[in-house]
């Protein structure tokens, strides 16, 4: 998985994301996680995991970070490539990141 640039195309006054790998404009979700605590100091934090199966939820079992975390999965029309666009909430700042991952 790499850190690749976060691309957008300002189509019909609206903002497209794009693949990372291939620049192309048709990217559909495929996955979404979000990891979720009541408070920062909680231990195990609420994960929810949708895709086209269903949904599912479940106390985070992974190691947990102090961060609420945002996950969407997207595969290209264009290229063999999966990117996904994660938003990560700590300590009243938002970062947003697009990583590339090889189908
Ligand atoms: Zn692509």
């Amino acid at each position: 998985m790499n850190v690749a640039e976060l691309g957008l195309l300002r189509q019909g006054g609206e903002n497209v994301l794009v693949c990372p790998a291939c620049g192309g404009d048709c990217i559909h979700q495929i996955e979404t996680v979000v990891v979720m605590r009541k408070r920062e100091s909680e231990a195990e934090p609420l994960r929810v995991h949708v895709d086209r199966a269903g949904i599912s939820t479940a106390f985070a079992s992974e190691k947990a970070t102090r961060r609420d975390v945002t996950r969407i999965r997207f595969r290209c029309e264009d290229c063999p490539h999966l990117s996904c666009l994660e938003i990560v909430q700590h300590k009243g700042q938002t970062f947003v990141s697009m990583t590339q991952e090889t189908k």
